[in-house]
Parts: C-alpha cells; sequence; structure tokens
C-alpha cells in the first residue's frame, strides 16, 4: 500500500479496504450457503465506519445486519433500503416505541422483554418482528429453559411477536475442542423444539467454521468480516483488512544502564536506538502493550522490521527499540506500521493480553480513515 504522508493534524491513519469486506462476507456466505449470511455492524461496524461499511455490504448482496443499540439500528436504516436489522441489546427500556416505528427488530432475551414488546404491538394495533433469544449456556442473555418452557404452556405470551428468528450464542467458539460447543448445540436444539417454527441461528464468526451442524437458517459473523482470525482451527476464509500506521517523531539513544518511560518501568542493558512514535493509550493503543525489563509488551514494525515497545504506553507516544532496524528507515516523520502486513491485528490483541476485537473498537477518532474502495488497492 502506497505511503502517503498522514493528513496534518491526524495522529496516524487507519485504512480500510472496502472490498476486501465485500469478499470477506462473500466468502463465508458461500461457506455457510444454503444457510444466509448476515453481518454484524454493532459498535460503528467494529471501529471502521458503519457510514461506509454497511453500503459495501448492501452492495455486495447482505440483507440482514446486527446491532446493538437503537442508535446503530437507526443508523444502518438510513443506510440501507429494507434491509432486516436486529438489534442484540434487545428492549432496552425506553426504546421501544423508537423501534417499532424503525421497524427494527429486537433480540428479546426475557419474559419482560417480551410482555414490552406485546404491550407495544397492542397500542399500535400490529403484530411487531422480534427474535427470540434463548440462553444455551453463555448465561449472558437469553431466555432460561423454565422461561422458554413457559412460553410453550402460554402460547398467548407470544401474541403480537411475528417471530423472525430463534437465537442463541457460542461461550467457546473459537476453541473446536472446547466442550461446550456440543453441549450448547444439543440445548439449543432443545429449546427450539419446544418453541414455535422459526428460523434459527446460534454461529458467529468462529461458530460458523465449527461445522455446517451449526449453521441452521442464518450465521452472524462480525469480526470475521473485518479480517479477524480468532478461530483457534483451521484457518477462516478471509483476508486482513485494516492498517494503521503512524509516525515517529524523534529519534534518540539511550546509554547503557537509561531508563525509559514513566516509573523507570524499562532500563537499557546495553546503549539502545529508540524511536519515540506519536500515538498513545488516548488513541487505542493499549497501555497493557507497555514493556518493563525483561518483558514483552507491544510490537511495531517499519518498512517490514519489527521493533518492539520498550518502556510505559504514555497517553500520546511510545518508545520502540530501532537499533536492530536499518538506520535509513529510522527517521522522524518515518510511518510505524501498528497493525499490518507485519503486525496481524489478532497478534496486537495477543500482545496486550486483550483482542483483536477490544483493539479494533478502540482506535481513536484521532487517526484519519482512509477507505479503499472495492477493485482498488
Ligand atoms: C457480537 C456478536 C456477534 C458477532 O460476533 P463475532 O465474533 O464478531 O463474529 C454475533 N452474535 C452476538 C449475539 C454478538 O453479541
Amino acid at each position: 500500500m502506497p505511503q502517503k504522508s498522514f493528513a496534518p493534524g491526524a495522529t496516524g491513519r487507519i485504512t480500510i479496504d472496502l472490498g476486501t469486506i465485500a469478499s470477506n462476507w462473500k466468502s463465508l456466505a458461500e461457506r455457510v450457503a444454503p444457510a444466509e449470511c448476515a453481518a454484524v455492524v454493532k459498535a460503528d461496524a467494529y471501529g471502521l465506519g458503519a457510514d461506509r461499511v454497511v453500503p459495501t455490504l448492501s452492495a455486495a448482496g447482505c440483507t440482514t445486519f446486527f446491532v446493538a443499540t437503537l442508535g446503530e439500528a437507526q443508523q444502518v436504516a438510513a443506510l440501507t433500503k429494507g434491509a432486516r436489522i436486529f438489534v442484540l441489546d434487545g428492549l432496552v427500556p425506553g426504546s421501544g416505541a423508537a423501534l417499532a416505528k424503525l421497524g427494527g427488530i429486537p433480540v428479546l432475551s426475557s419474559l419482560e422483554e417480551i410482555a414490552d414488546w406485546r404491550i407495544q404491538a397492542k397500542q399500535l394495533g400490529h403484530a411487531l418482528p422480534a427474535a427470540l433469544q434463548v440462553d444455551s449456556g453463555l448465561h449472558r442473555l437469553g431466555l432460561s429453559a423454565s422461561d422458554v418452557a413457559h412460553l410453550a404452556q402460554n402460547p398467548d405470551t407470544l401474541e403480537g411477536c411475528d417471530i423472525a428468528l430463534i437465537m442463541s450464542h457460542l461461550a467457546s467458539a473459537d476453541t473446536p475442542e472446547a466442550r461446550e460447543n456440543a453441549a450448547q448445540l444439543d440445548v439449543f436444539k432443545t429449546l427450539l423444539a419446544q418453541l414455535p417454527a422459526a428460523p434459527a441461528s446460534l454461529a458467529a464468526s468462529d461458530g460458523l467454521m465449527l461445522g455446517a451442524a451449526y449453521h441452521f437458517d442464518l450465521v452472524r459473523p462480525g469480526y470475521a468480516l473485518y479480517g479477524g482470525q480468532a478461530y483457534q482451527g483451521e484457518k477462516t476464509p478471509v483476508a486482513p483488512v485494516v492498517q494503521v500506521t503512524a509516525q515517529m517523531v524523534q529519534v534518540r539513544n539511550v546509554p547503557a544502564g537509561g531508563s525509559i518511560g514513566y516509573s523507570a518501568s524499562f532500563r537499557a542493558e546495553n546503549a539502545m536506538r529508540v524511536a519515540i512514535v506519536a500515538v498513545g493509550y488516548a488513541d487505542g493503543v493499549p497501555r497493557t502493550a507497555s514493556a518493563a525489563t525483561g518483558q514483552t509488551g507491544g510490537v511495531v514494525a517499519i518498512n517490514g522490521h519489527t521493533a518492539n515497545v520498550v518502556g510505559r504506553v504514555s497517553m500520546d507516544l511510545i518508545a520502540v527499540d530501532v537499533t536492530h532496524v536499518p538506520t535509513a528507515l529510522v527517521q522522524r516523520g518515518a510511518a510505524v506500521e501498528l497493525i499490518g502486513p507485519t503486525v496481524p491485528l489478532d497478534e496486537v490483541g495477543a500482545a496486550a493480553g486483550t483482542i483483536g476485537y477490544e483493539i479494533l473498537t478502540r482506535l481513536s477518532p484521532r487517526f484519519e480513515r482512509v477507505y479503499l474502495e472495492p477493485g482498488e488497492h
């Protein structure tokens, strides 16, 4: 990717390859056919910009979107025509009237939410679309087995709800050998059998890799669309989407015994050459990517040469060890890869003790966002 200079005032650049988001969606859709492939675009499309990502996915053929909140549903509705929009946080108190007006589909996860939606439908005088979420073992959101039994015995409870989907969510789908997967699959089937017939969905990015038994009628990937490789089995058939770069603002020598950064947590054993990069935790570089003496923290790259973070990550700056990097590449203004071909997203997460999901969704507005249109590379 050509390295143009940064927009004045930007802390760095996030390059988002929309064509690859489209081809990732198509690749997953092919893999799960005849099941439908939806797209999860919550949290501003995992930090990448729903205003650009959603139209790209629509153009690729995606007609079902999942968001977390009412505000996100309103944004997706404005960006699409006739798309189905599921709201994963469900019927948050106070959101019902606006959600009904929008035609959004709440993922109802408790008998209280079902009762609220039923009242909303009654007030409007017509049925409203809804999804039901059952808890198959994650113990996050979802109707319990006894809630499902109650619904089975009292079908009137669902009056006014047009059930568009019955879904559940897996706890350990990234680990193919985890016992929870098959156990949750069994529980899900048992609960489905007690509910009115409706399309079903269990799998997100990793669940869809567990095989056709997990696909049901619809899969709901998010992270994989954005190039994430969280699945610990075979490689997910998607390509990287995001590159993040920032720039060096100073290069300096640190003498043997000198400390680097706050609290002097890192001490140079030998003389070192260090580049100071204008990016920090306010930009979304986790402070847990810091490296005290003898530890490894975050890793960046300069023209394909990796360099370790040394010392504490500050709010706006990090220090990286460039002692071994060819001197011609190490100069004020040089581009530093934070995420990209040399430093994959998932490794950035792991090096900071977190996951790529958190890295993506915390990249700050101080970065300029540059979009590559489909066909443009
Ligand atoms: C976020 C989320 C997804 C998407 O998960 P990925 O791992 O990003 O594919 C799917 N379903 C539910 C219920 C979610 O909360």
